[in-house]
């Protein structure tokens, strides 16, 4: 008891402008605690659209007791939704149990959740997992262990796509496409190209000298508005890389976890695709061809942990895992018990619960409401990672930036837009079908005030 008092003793203390009185706690207005924000937080993200204190479910709460329908989900982090009761209650006991303990130990649940995951991956014989704490570090290790094959084997070029979004430390950056974001930084790792997305000529192109170290790729971009690589570009990327190689890096840190249907985005990927697709005549058909798209490197994050900060990256095979030796890279905080413990039992949820078809069918359904929005010009579902086009609307230079505000503050709904006329949804994997037809209302409604 006297642990909870001193818990809501914080809170209240937080909340207050001056102390932790109750008055402070019913005075503290949302617009009150943005002035403190500006004055006490970095400027990188702008100002914040509101002040969140509860959720539960797909529904979160602001400071001034507003309610919200929430299909942004942490940007596809909360993949069991705000409060998921497993979740809650294996973190707290496991800080109660054992918390951190850096990697110079090891802990049951980490080596559990290794396993685990290597399992749902269906990794061959030798593959590994190192954790890190976002997808960013994820990306990182991934960098660090193309960088050693590119110093051992001398072919300078790391290749990336347009449209590509790795991260925000420097080298995710630097495989991030962006010039909004990179070139505010100058010089970052070198030898990085950008490829046209989706475009197979060029890939061909690319690899003609034989001097690629690795190719980082999204199966289905996030950042750019839920835009999918064709499975053709995929197997061809993989026979590509095998053939010269590269290392192929598959970024899953948004598709992963169940996000589209599947364990992972690439199992998706359909063997058995029309050869004269791929390939520019029959006599380039390779004797070996690859049906499916297995990566050398697949990194993860968001989803993982339902919300607790955990990355990994998953080397497939005892080639890559062996890039990096003892001592070539590390990570304080990565893969200590209370995240590896908040991933197991997001793994268990998804996996007991029934969660990978209710993605896909609630997932479809969503997607059919949407496209009898008026409004809406195109969907892009792939699970419960739901790109949306508007269509173009007179009075609006980019409607879904003003949908967003307009849906939130006018409809209690919470959506994203990763460009001026299309936006992303990715709510939780429990969502139910009432919650997407409330979803879908909702939405449907801001659209209507958008254009009246
Ligand atoms: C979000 C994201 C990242 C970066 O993850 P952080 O946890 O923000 O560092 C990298 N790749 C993809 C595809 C992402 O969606």
């Amino acid at each position: 008891m006297m642990t909870e008092q001193a818990a809501a003793q914080l809170t209240s203390t937080a909340l207050a402008h001056t102390g932790g009185s109750e008055a402070g706690q019913a005075a503290a207005s949302g617009s009150a605690l943005l002035d403190r924000y500006q004055g006490s937080l970095t400027g990188v993200f702008g100002t914040p659209q509101a002040v969140l204190v509860r959720g539960s479910g797909a529904r979160v709460w602001d400071v001034e007791g507003n309610e919200y329908l929430d299909l942004l989900g942490g940007i596809a982090v909360n993949a069991l939704g705000h409060a998921h009761p497993l979740i809650t209650s294996v973190i707290s006991s496991q800080q109660a149990t054992l918390g951190h303990i850096s990697n110079l130990f090891t802990s049951p649940t980490q080596i559990a959740l290794a396993e685990k995951l290597l399992a749902l991956a269906e990794a061959p014989a030798g593959s590994s997992v190192f954790f890190a704490n976002s997808g960013s570090e994820a990306n990182e290790a991934a960098l660090k262990a193309v960088l050693r094959h590119r110093k051992d084997t001398a072919k300078p070029r790391i290749l990336a796509l347009e449209g590509s979004f790795h991260g925000r430390t420097s080298g995710a950056l630097s495989l991030t496409h962006k010039p909004a974001y990179r070139e505010p930084f100058g010089e970052l790792i070198g030898g990085v190209e950008f490829l046209p997305f989706n475009d197979l000529a060029a890939l061909e192109g690319a690899f003609e000298n034989d001097d690629v170290a690795g190719f980082f790729l999204e199966p289905i971009q996030g950042e750019a508005g839920v835009l999918p690589l064709d499975d053709a570009y995929l197997l061809r990327a993989r026979e590509l890389t095998q053939s010269c190689d590269a290392l192929l890096v598959l970024d899953e840190v948004q598709t992963g976890i169940g996000r589209t249907g599947e364990w992972f985005r690439h199992q998706a990927v359909a063997g058995g695709v029309d050869r004269r697709d791929v390939a520019h005549t029959e006599a380039e058909v390779p004797a070996r061809v690859p049906d499916t798209v297995v990566p050398d490197l697949m990194t993860l994050a968001k989803g993982l942990g339902s919300g607790f900060p955990i990355g990994a990256l998953v080397s497939f095979g005892e080639r890559a895992s062996t890039l990096m030796g003892a001592g070539q890279h590390g990570t304080t905080f990565g893969g200590n018990p209370p995240a590896t413990a908040a991933a197991l039992a997001t793994l268990h949820a998804i996996e007991s619960g029934g969660v990978l078809e209710n993605v896909n069918t609630v997932g479809a359904y969503l997607a059919d409401r949407l496209r009898a929005i008026p409004e809406v010009a195109e969907v892009r579902q792939f699970g419960l990672h739901i790109g949306v086009d508007l269509k173009p609307i007179p009075s609006a230079e980019a409607p879904a930036k003003d949908l967003v505000t307009l849906a939130r503050e006018g409809h209690g709904l919470i959506i994203n837009a990763t460009g001026g006329s299309t936006l992303r949804l990715a709510p939780p994997l429990n969502l139910t079908a009432e919650e997407a037809d409330q979803a879908a209302e909702r939405l449907t409604a801001a659209c209507q005030s958008l254009t009246s």
